[in-house]
């Protein structure tokens, strides 16, 4: 992964073979990301995507094999303890021009991967929360 430190925040290059998810993550704990939000286009293979069915406190997990153009890729960082947590939503599109999208799990990147990191003083913060089985974000007003 190739980086440009922009004002406010990162470009960044992922290149083919790379995983976006694990490079997302050792970049936030090499560079104390606090906070950020993370946008991005190029192309995936190897896509694991999820839905979440909140009755069943499960993802549903779909592979993308196939090499998928990254239509759209948005999601945030923040944190669960020591642990930085990149959550992204993806949007792929294949060579018939239909879209598919979820959570995204991981992919791996196919000829590119063009993202933008936007990072914030301010740490974000996850908590564990009982009624969604998940692990939702945890926001201090300041008082
Ligand atoms: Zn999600």
């Amino acid at each position: 992964m190739d980086y440009q430190k922009i004002e406010g925040g990162f470009f960044l290059k992922l290149n083919r073979g790379e995983k976006l998810i694990q490079r997302l993550k050792e970049f936030a704990k090499t560079m104390s990301i606090r906070s950020g939000i993370v946008s991005g286009i190029g192309v995936v293979r190897n896509a694991r995507l999820g839905y979440y069915h909140l009755d069943r406190k499960k993802y549903a997990e779909k592979e993308i094999v196939e090499e998928r153009e990254l239509v759209s890729l948005s999601g945030n960082i923040s944190w669960l303890g020591e642990e930085p947590i990149v959550h992204c939503h993806v949007t792929l599109g294949g060579p018939d021009f239909q879209a598919i999208c979820g959570h995204l799990f991981e992919a791996e990147i196919g000829i590119t991967g063009e993202l933008c990191l936007l990072n914030f003083s301010s740490r974000l913060e996850r908590a564990w929360d009982e009624s969604t089985g998940l692990n939702l974000q945890k926001l201090d007003d300041g008082s």
